[in-house]
Parts: structure tokens; C-alpha cells; sequence
């Protein structure tokens, strides 16, 4: 994964569900989840705005916990900003895509679906743009809505729901209606919050043909 939050307020980061931590090679946190603590918010104080290292400690192991302070906080709380943890400058590049693509180290975080993908015959070019659907770097009305670039984040198809990457990709009436006409289906009742767990069903069920289908689709939706 490339994308993840730089941390302004923590209100919209989940500490344990979210990418937060550039410094850590699977990203996720890996120690126990405590169920009292959920937002990178409840990790900050403010009056003076830090760290609450007590907490911090006592929750995460010490390696996560160092890497955790070592995160500077801004003087002035501004929102939590999506950005791109492939580039030095934040700011995403077709080239830095293409290479953490390649990067098997980066790629195994999600190993199944990154082979299924890059296996595909089809242009780099698509396989690209569904690798940033998946790392929801694209900009939807959610995703700018956050960025506050947009004050709506509703889908402007149906006004029926937030513009994120499985409804724009899958659950809007139109994507439906494609994926339907093409007889491509999956069972309901799945927990499919993200594409991830999505595709790599739709790739681990349909034959090489469907997946070039399943990535070209995407690509025009
Ligand atoms: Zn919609």
C-alpha cells in the first residue's frame, strides 16, 4: 500500500484499520488492538498539542510506539490529508506506481491480488489505475470531500451514498448494471467495505478472459 494519512486533527484516521505509519514496512500496526482507544485523535493532547506517550507506551509495542512519537504534530490542528507514501514529495507519479508495483516487497503486503494483477495481459496502463482504485487513490467526491476540495461527497449519479471507490467501481446503480451485463457477479452477504477483498474473489473465480474484463471495466466505469 501507498497511500495513507498524514496526521493533522487524527479524527478521521483509524488507528488500527487506516495506513498512518510511512515508516513501517507493512504499515498497518501490528500490536494487540485495544478497544478503548480508535481515532489517532485519542492519542493526541491538546494545551500543548503532543503525543500522549504514556498511553502510547503502554498500548503499542516499543518499536511501534517509537515510530509513533517520532510523527510530528502540527502547532495548528489542520484536517488528516490522504497522501502518497511512494514519493518523497507526497505527490503521486505514474513512475513511482509503476516501480512500487514491480517492488515485491511492497507488493506482498497484498501479495494475491498484486500477482493476479500484474499477470494480466492487458496495458500497464490499466493495471495502474486499478492498482490506485484499490489503494483509493483516486479523486472521488469522498476522497476531496475529505481534502475539503468539495463540500458534497455524495454520489452525483444517485445522490445515494458517499462517492468512495466500491461505489463508483461496484455498488452505484450504473456499475451494477455493467457488471450485470456482463455477467460478472459475486456472492452477497460478503464484507467487501474495500474493492481489495472484492477483486481478488472476482480474480480467484472468473478465468484469465474475465479478468482482463474485471480490469478493463474498472478502468472505463
Ligand atoms: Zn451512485
Amino acid at each position: 500500500m501507498s497511500m495513507g494519512w498524514r496526521i493533522g486533527k487524527g479524527q478521521s484516521v483509524s488507528i488500527w484499520n487506516d495506513f498512518w505509519l510511512p515508516s513501517l514496512p507493512s504499515k498497518l500496526l501490528s500490536s494487540t488492538l485495544v478497544p478503548n482507544i480508535h481515532r489517532v485523535a485519542d492519542l493526541i493532547l491538546q494545551s500543548p498539542r503532543c503525543w500522549n506517550e504514556p498511553l502510547i507506551r503502554s498500548s503499542f509495542d516499543a518499536n511501534e510506539a517509537n515510530r509513533i512519537l517520532q510523527i510530528s504534530l502540527s502547532m495548528f490542528p489542520h484536517e488528516d490529508v490522504l497522501v502518497w507514501f511512494g514519493e518523497g514529495s507526497s505527490i503521486y507519479s505514474v513512475r513511482s506506481g509503476y516501480k512500487l508495483l514491480l517492488n515485491p516487497t511492497t507488493s506482498s503486503i497484498n501479495g494475491d491480488i498484486f500477482n493476479c494483477l500484474w499477470c494480466i495481459a492487458g496495458p500497464s496502463m490499466i493495471k495502474i489505475l486499478v492498482w490506485r482504485f484499490i489503494n483509493n487513490f483516486v479523486h472521488t467526491f469522498h476522497n476531496l470531500a475529505i481534502k475539503r476540495v468539495s463540500s458534497d461527497p455524495r454520489c452525483p449519479r444517485c445522490s445515494n451514498g458517499l462517492e468512495d471507490i466500491p461505489h463508483v467501481s461496484r455498488d452505484c446503480f450504473f456499475p451494477l448494471q455493467v457488471w450485470n451485463n456482463l455477467r460478472i457477479s459475486w456472492p452477497s452477504g460478503m464484507n467487501y467495505e474495500t474493492i481489495l477483498g472484492w477483486l481478488l474473489w472476482l480474480f480467484q473465480n472468473y478465468d484469465n478472459i474475465k479478468h482482463i474484463l474485471v480490469v478493463t471495466t474498472i478502468w472505463t466505469l
